[in-house]
């Protein structure tokens, strides 16, 4: 199942996407109920969720949302392809000899084809394609054996970070949290639909031109030594969404950053696709 949360006639709903409609799930869910709460109950409501048929909205006709708007983490694993690793050393940043994650703020959240604003106080904004993993269970101590089923599902993530910031707070948190700078969606992939996400290819495309292109088994710590790695820690949560990493083809090592009117296009094998224009923070 494709579960997006997606406004019309000024209502957000969550929905499920099928071929390119999108069915509203309202009477199966009731009006008030959550995303978060939602993947927390997945296993239970997903029989009536798959069986529900109802009107069906043209999904040009509506706007897609953050599929989870407000998840308890937002947590992002930085140099995890070996290219992008060598990429960022030979700009100074030493590589780590061990998982090295960082929180991107959930405020900084961005509807998967809404506008990303370039801030006034940076000229280095980059672009990241990465692999979010979506939580689906409250867990601690999860074995790189067990991981995957505590996993809801995956979307596509680009952790966009305005590089100039980064050295500024020692966990990179201030420059990979600006407003906007986290475009998720389109929608959450259930598990079950995905055969292998250790084998998905991953493309980003600023304006037509292909810059990063990779797939997900050049990880060098793969979706489940991180959830185990994670775990050894904290409680992960439901909802809670992890970005796992980008590959080569950033644009910092070229000196190429990003400005206003650049369109981004991130594609990711059985996920989908998101695409945010660039605008200015404020107007020239
Ligand atoms: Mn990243």
């Amino acid at each position: 199942m494709k579960l997006a949360r997606f406004t019309a006639a000024g209502r957000t709903r969550i929905g499920k996407v099928v071929d390119n409609t999108i069915v509203d799930l309202t009477p199966v869910l009731g009006p008030d109920m959550s995303m978060l709460e939602l993947i927390a109950q997945l296993d239970a409501l997903k029989p009536a969720l798959e069986a529900h048929e109802g009107a069906a909205l043209p999904l040009a006709e509506v706007h897609l949302e953050v599929p989870v708007p407000n998840p308890q983490k937002f947590l992002a694993i930085g140099m995890n392809y070996a290219k992008h690793a060598e990429e960022a050393r030979a700009a100074g940043i030493p590589i780590p000899s061990s998982q090295m994650w960082f929180n991107k703020q959930v405020s900084c959240l961005n509807a998967p084809f809404d506008d990303v604003v370039k801030p006034d106080d940076s000229d280095k904004m980059d672009y990241e394609i990465e692999l979010g993993v979506v939580i689906g269970k409250a867990c601690r101590h999860v074995s790189r054996e067990d991981a995957r089923s505590v996993i809801a599902g995956y979307t596509i993530v680009n952790d966009l970070s305005a590089r100039d910031w980064l050295p500024k707070s020692p966990t990179f948190t201030l420059g990979k949290s600006f407003d906007t700078h986290g475009p998720v969606g389109p929608w959450i992939t259930t598990d079950d639909e995905v055969a292998d996400p250790l084998d998905l290819e991953m493309k980003l495309w600023v304006n037509g031109e292909l810059r990063q292109h990779a797939k997900t088994n050049d990880m060098i710590y793969d979706i489940y030594d991180q959830i185990a790695y994670l775990t050894t820690v904290m409680t992960l949560q439901p909802g809670d969404i992890l970005a796992t990493g980008t590959p080569s083809g950033i644009g910092a090592p070229k000196g190429i950053f990003l400005v206003p009117g650049d369109r981004m296009r991130l594609q990711i094998e059985s996920l989908g696709e998101i695409e945010c224009g660039v605008v200015a923070e404020t107007a020239a």
